[in-house]
Parts: structure tokens; sequence; C-alpha cells
């Protein structure tokens, strides 16, 4: 039987790293078989958490991270519909649930919130359990009669009263709870909508999932979603839950602490691919320390086994350096096509915006470090000669006069400026003078940019400039230090 996995979000606003996580492992567990199906499922019956718009940024963000489905709302398929609000219309989950009934793993009930409160007062005193429910003991005919005369109900799930439930769950073992420890929740609602408890289970089974992909937070419940497939008599489903991705030791990645989403990432000038390769790793190490990782790569690599059962910390510092390696593991045509509109934000002039993108590809890690890096192009800044000091490459502001007039007439004669030819020149110079290639290359640089680091060195900026402004440059520059 071929693998199929799902993704069920939540359309509640907002793509959370974790929940993208969550669906790349689905994926990878998915396509490792190579007839596997990934499902899209949209989780909506909890009403009032939708957000409009939510629907929308989970579609944009699958296609932006290349984790196409196989099956879903918008590409349909043999189990749909893949809504969940429009599979209650079918009348499905009532119909199961009337079954479940019959077959004792879930019970009409009528009481008002008072009594279950009451109730579950009175098991706190005299067991563990949560809460038991007084309508369980009425007979299914006395609840049908009561239901028929229009009285308002839920259908709650029947737990036993004893023993234990066990499964294995993939990364964290064997999971053994005491049934008295489960509560009797509710699995259809008054208004006929059944609870993520009930839908999930209905869901995966007529799906067909062989292999159910969540968070950590639903472990403690799977033992109640198994009694309900015991009910039925359905086959479970193998399970993976997810450790969860935390912000620091002590808390998760959540939208109220105000932590990124995936399109504040994207904002901020991180690469879908980057973002991907990260977070696979966020609780999955590969074998070896390999870092860099295409998704049909992840594909290969990714194994349920090596997922631990911590808590990863989403590492910002990091993500920015998995970036910067994929930016610069680019070819210089496609990075250029990706960087054009940045490296324009700040560069209006008449300037050969592909070499400007060859000295950027050095240095930056994310698109929204490009345009501050560049402003020195359209705009020679004011500088102080301090920057001329530098213990590294042994220049002070007295060295750099010097050089930078011996870089003046050199310059000046040059004919065709071009880099092999303005190399040439300027790499004759440090011996000329009998000194060290910083102590020349290092101040012109300054000089022509006005800034401390730049993207690309002297020979590419100047060869960018062209001759007249890097002249230009040079003179307002030896002057000022001429009046220090
Ligand atoms: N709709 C649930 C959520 O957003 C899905 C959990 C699951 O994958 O079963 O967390």
């Amino acid at each position: 039987m071929s693998i199929r996995t799902r993704f069920a979000p939540s359309p509640t606003g907002y793509m959370h790293i974790g929940n993208l996580r969550t669906a790349l492992w689905a994926y990878l567990i998915a396509k490792k078989d190579p007839e596997g199906v990934f499902i899209l499922r949209i989780e909506d019956t909890d009403q009032g958490r939708l957000v409009e718009g939510a629907t929308d940024i989970i579609y944009d963000t699958m296609k932006q991270c290349g984790l196409s489905h196989d099956e879903g709302p918008d590409v349909g398929g043999p189990v749909g519909p893949y809504v969940q609000s429009e599979r209650v219309k079918s009348g499905l989950y009532m119909d199961y649930a009337r079954e479940l009934i019959r077959r004792g793993g879930a019970h009409y009930c009528f009481c008002d919130e008072e009594t279950i409160e009451k109730a579950k007062a009175e098991n706190a005193d005299d067991s563990n359990r949560s809460y038991a429910d007084p309508c369980r003991n009425l007979s299914l005919e006395e609840a049908q009669k009561r239901v028929d005369a229009g009285e308002p109900f839920v259908i709650r799930q029947t737990i036993p009263q004893e023993g234990t439930t066990s499964f294995d769950d993939e990364v964290f073992g064997t999971i053994t709870v005491d049934n008295s420890t489960l509560d009797e929740a509710v699995l259809i609602k008054s208004d006929g909508f059944p609870t993520y408890n009930f839908a999930n289970v209905i869901d995966d089974h007529l799906m067909g999932i062989t292999d159910v992909v969540r968070g950590m937070e639903y472990l403690s419940s799977t033992p109640k979603y198994n009694l309900i497939y015991d009910a039925f008599d359905w086959e479970k489903p193998r399970y993976i839950h997810c450790p969860p991705v935390m912000k620091d030791e002590h808390s998760k990645l959540s939208k109220r602490n105000g932590d990124a989403s995936f399109q504040d990432l994207m904002a901020k000038g991180y690469l879908p691919e980057a973002v991907l390769n990260y977070i696979a790793m966020l609780g999955w190490s590969p074998e070896g320390n390999r870092e860099i990782f295409t998704l049909d790569e992840l594909v290969e690599a990714f194994n349920v086994k090596h997922i631990g059962q911590n808590g990863a910390i989403f590492d910002p510092v990091k993500l920015t350096s998995v970036n910067g390696l994929w930016l610069r593991g680019m070819d210089l045509d496609t990075y250029f096509r990706l960087v054009e509109p940045y490296i324009r934000e700040a560069v209006k002039g008449d300037y050969d915006l592909k070499k400007i993108a060859a000295g950027v590809q050095q240095r930056a890690n994310t698109l929204s470090e490009i345009a501050p890096m560049l402003d020195f192009y359209d705009t020679f800044p004011s500088f102080s000669n301090d920057l001329y000091n530098n213990k590294k490459m042994k220049t002070n502001p007295e060295i750099a006069l010097s050089a930078l007039k011996e870089c003046r007439s050199a310059l000046e004669g040059i004919q065709s400026w071009d880099f092999d030819t303005l190399h040439e020149t300027l790499m004759a110079l440090p011996a000329k003078m009998g000194v060290k290639n910083g102590q020349v290359l290092f101040p012109l640089r300054i000089a022509i940019s006005g800034k401390q680091s730049t993207p690309g060195g002297a020979i590419e900026i100047a060869e960018i400039l062209g001759k007249e402004e890097t002249l230009r440059r040079l003179d307002l520059s030896i002057q000022q230090l001429e009046n220090e």
C-alpha cells in the first residue's frame, strides 16, 4: 500500500513556522515513496477561529515552497471534498457519530454547562477522570426519545472507565495512558459540527491516510482517537508526532509572541528554498554534516528515525547563514534575475547592475540587506578620514594620501576601462611603492565608496563607477586628506 499523508491546517490567518515544518515533513514522508500521495485538507470546522484570506495564505505558502499536494480542495482527488465545512454539509460526520453510538463508542449528552462542571468537580474528588458524563448511563432508547423530542444535545465519546490504551508513536515510542485520564470529549457540537476530536479520525480514515504527521500537542489525545478507530474496527494509521519549534528553551514559537511567520520571513528577504532547508532540520538531523539540501534532496535524505523528541530552537542567525549559502550557491544569471529589483531600489544611476550583483552575491545573506549596501553608487557619501585607519591593512590617512595620489595618476592614463586593465594597472602600484597590496587597494576602495565595507573590492567598484566618476571621487578624497 502506498504512503498517504496529509497536511491539515486550520485557516486561522498565519503560516506558523512550526506548521510549515509539519507540512514539509508530511510531504517528505509521502514523497519518499515513489507512489506516495500528499494531501491538503482544510480544517475549518471551528467557525469562530476562521480568518478571511487565511486559506489563500495556505495555498500561496505551499506554492512558494514547492510543496505541491496531489489531492486537495483546489486540485480535487478521489476522496474529497477536502474542506471540512463542505464535508459537514453531506452529513457524513453525523452519520458516523450515530454509527459510533450504536457501537458503544459515543453517546448523546443533554447536560448543560453547569451539570458538566459539577460532574467534573465530583469526579476530580474520587478519581483521575477529568470528566465522566452523567448521560453516558442513559439507555439508547431513552436518549433517542429525547433527541426525537427536539431536546438540544451534543455527542460525546464514551471512554471505558477502566484499563489502559497504548499506541506506538514513531517519534515518542510506546505511549500508554490510563483510560480514566481521558476526557469524554464532545465529538459533535450542538450546531451539528464535528470537533477536531472526531473529524480528524473520520477524515483520516476516509482519506486513507497511512501516516498521521502532526504536532505533539495531539500526542496525549491520540489514545482517545485510537479508541474511535477500534470501535469502528478500522485500521489505525502510523503516528509521527513532531516535537515543537521553540523560540527559546521555555517558549514555543508563536504568533502571540510576535514571532515570524513564513510571510514575515519572505518580507525580510529570505528564500523559500532556504527557509524549507533550514526548518527541515528543526528536530531532524541528516546523516553527516551536510547543510544545504534542495527539496528533492531532502526527500532523499529524510528519515523519520532521525526525528528527535526535544523541541528545536528556531535560530534566526542560523537561518540567515543558510540563506546566505543558498544565495551564494546560485549561478550569476539566476542570482541576477532574483536580485535585480532589490539592487534597483538603491541604484538608479546608469551602472552595470549585473556587475554590482556579482559583488553583492559574495556578501548579502538576505535580500533585504542588498539595498542598504549599495547606497554609495548613486550618492558619494561624506565620510571621515578616520576610515583610512586600519590596523590589519596597516593603513592610515598619511599612507592613504600617498597611495591615492599614485592611483590617481595611474588611473588617469588608462584608455580601456575594464577589469583586466584596472587590475593590471593597480596591482603594479604596491610593488612600485614598496608597500603591501592592501595599503593601496584598501584606501582606494574607501576613497571611491566612502564606506568602511562594500560589496566588491576597489577594482570592481572602480570598474562599475567608470573612469570619470572614479577620478572625480578620488579627487574629492585626496582633497579631503590634504585639508586635514
Ligand atoms: N487542524 C489541526 C491544526 O491546525 C491539524 C492537526 C492535525 O494535523 O491533525 O493543528
